[in-house]
Formats: structure tokens, sequence, C-alpha cells
């Protein structure tokens, strides 16, 4: 594979976008919005320096990488010549849906469709089109560039040589793939959002404060982030739609989500990207500060 077409260039998008061409891989970035694109090739520019000042790119493979990007605000242009397209625009069953049917129309008949999702499934995207042999979920990790798994997701109909051929490819760009099975939440989002839902429990249930819960879990399982951290990190709207997928796609009561998940949402604390969700980033996110609805504990 040579040509990798990436939809979307929001935050994923731009980072896939990134590793393939850094690779070596000839990359055409899709988004509907210009200003996405433009802001896409901003970040993409700010991390590869940042890469540089660490010792991992030289300024030469730099500018070698940022001339095998290209943008495109039209899909017929972007995908047209296509080996393998990875699909990571917003998460919504309709905006998806509409770029399969489109794809499977513009790619060339040989052409992979990957999909980024966090919690759609692989096999009802595929039967939106005529390859559902060649519809795949290629799950990265945010920041892509940094994060080396890659959770590659078998539809019903995907095929034995197409799973072989994303196992491949991610090994080549340097990441570590899993292949597991298309069912809710997959495996990541399947055990990482139910420990989501039970810290925010137990933050709603008055069993111990936002600090309290992070700290036991960052230093009593070694875990990086705490997981309210993390919620804040991943966007408590999209943690509240993954857990609605698993709820609804398992109907166990188990997957609910937590009221008070549900209350942040309403009130559009989203986490990092709002400014305040179970910490306060009006300082950034340098400096933890515990937001101030959550201050009520001695
Ligand atoms: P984002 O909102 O940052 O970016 C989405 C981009 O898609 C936007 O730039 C938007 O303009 C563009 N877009 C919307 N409709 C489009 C269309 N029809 N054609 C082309 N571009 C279109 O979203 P994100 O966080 O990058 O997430 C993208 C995908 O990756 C989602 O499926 C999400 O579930 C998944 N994902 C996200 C994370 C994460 O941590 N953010 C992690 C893993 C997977």
């Amino acid at each position: 594979m040579k040509n990798i077409t990436v939809i979307g260039s929001g935050t994923m998008g731009n980072g896939i976008a990134h590793v393939f061409a850094q690779n070596g891989y000839q990359v055409s970035l899709v988004d509907v919005n210009p200003q996405a694109l433009e802001k896409a090739l901003a970040t993409i520019t700010k991390n590869m320096d940042r890469q540089i000042q660490k010792g991992i790119l030289s300024e030469e493979q730099k500018a070698k990488a940022l001339a095998n990007l290209k943008t495109y605000t039209d899909l017929s242009q972007g995908a047209a010549q296509a080996d393998l397209v990875i699909e990571a625009a917003s998460e919504n069953f309709a905006i998806k849906t509409n770029i399969f049917k489109q794809l499977d129309e513009i790619a060339p008949a040989s052409c992979i469709l990957a999909t980024n999702t966090s919690s759609i499934s692989i096999t009802k995207l595929a039967a939106q089109t005529k390859r559902a042999d060649k519809v795949i979920g290629m799950h990265f990790m945010n920041p892509v560039p940094v994060m080396k798994l890659v959770e590659v997701i078998k539809g019903y109909h995907t095929s034995d040589e197409v799973n072989a051929s994303i196992l491949t490819l991610s090994k080549a760009i340097g990441k570590i793939p899993t292949l597991v099975e298309d069912y809710p939440g997959f495996v990541a989002n399947r055990i990482l959002m139910p420990m989501i839902n039970e810290a925010i429990y137990t933050l709603y249930e008055g069993i111990a404060g936002v600090e309290e819960i992070d700290t036991v879990m960052k230093l009593g399982m070694a875990h990086p982030m705490g997981p309210l951290q993390l919620a804040d990190f991943i966007g408590l709207d999209v943690c509240y739609s993954i857990l609605h997928v698993l709820y609804d796609g398992f109907g166990n009561q188990k997957y609910a989500p937590c009221p008070l998940l549900e209350k942040m949402v309403l009130a559009g604390d989203l986490g990092v990207k709002s400014g305040r969700g179970f910490y306060d980033y009006a300082n950034g996110t340098k400096d933890l500060v515990v937001a101030k609805n959550f201050s009520i504990r001695p």
C-alpha cells in the first residue's frame, strides 16, 4: 500500500496523517471544513517540531514527511487513488454512513475501507457498502504519534487477507496491533468506560472526592492518569455516548451512564475541550485544579 486517504482532520485524523506521512506513505487528508485542514497542518508541523526537539525526527525527515501530505475538501479527489482509506470523521453514524456510501462509489475496487470509530459497529458500516470483505476497524489511540496501540476490529464479513494486511501495515508504521471481534465497545472501551463510569459513581455517591479517586488509581494501580482526569481528556460527551453504545448493545444495566455524567454533559462541562469537567482548565492542563462544583468536601 502506498496511497493512504485519511478522512476527517480533527484530533485523530491529523495524528493518523502525521504517522503515515512520517513513514513514507503518500497521504491525502480530507475534511469538509477547510479551516480544520489548515489547523491540522499547523498541528502536524508543531508536533513534528516537538519530535525534532526530542531527537525522534530530523529537519530533513520533517520536510520529507510534510511533502508526502496533500489536503482536500472534496472526497472524490482525495480518495480516487487510495489503496487504503481511514475514516476519522466525527463520531456520528449518519455522517459515517454517508462517507462509506460515497467511498464505495469513488475508491478503487481494491481499496480497503477502514474506520477509526470508537464505538460504531464495523459490520453495520460495512453493510452500507458492496465490499464488506474490505471494511475493517483501525482504532488508533490519542495522541496517535505517541500511542503504540492500534485495535484492529474485524467485521462480520472482513476477509482474512484484509485482516492480515492491516496488521502488517500497522506494524510497518511502528504500531502494535491487536485483532479483536466486532462487539460493542470492542475491547478498549468495553473495559475502560465501565471503569470511568464507576469512578464517576464513586464521586456521585460521596465515597471520595475527585483528587482522592484519581490518586487511588494513579498511585495504587500505577495508572499514568486517574479515571476522572482521563474522562476529561477524552471528553465527557464522548464517554457518555460510548456508554450508551454499550448499554444499548448489551441491554445490560451495568453500562448505564452515571446520572452525574449525564448532568455534566447537559450542563456543557465536557472536560478539557470545554475548559471544565471534573477539573478546571482555565489556566491550561498543567496544574490540576478540581472544578469548583466538586470542592464541597473538606
Ligand atoms: P474531531 O471532532 O476532532 O474531528 C472530526 C473531523 O471530521 C472534523 O474536522 C470535521 O470537520 C470532520 N468531518 C465531519 N464530517 C465530515 C465529512 N463528511 N467528511 C470529511 N470530514 C468530516 O473528532 P476526533 O476526536 O478526531 O474523532 C474522530 C474519530 O476518531 C471518531 O470516530 C472518534 O470516535 C474516533 N476516536 C477518537 C479518539 C479521541 O480521543 N478523540 C480516540 C479514538 C478514536
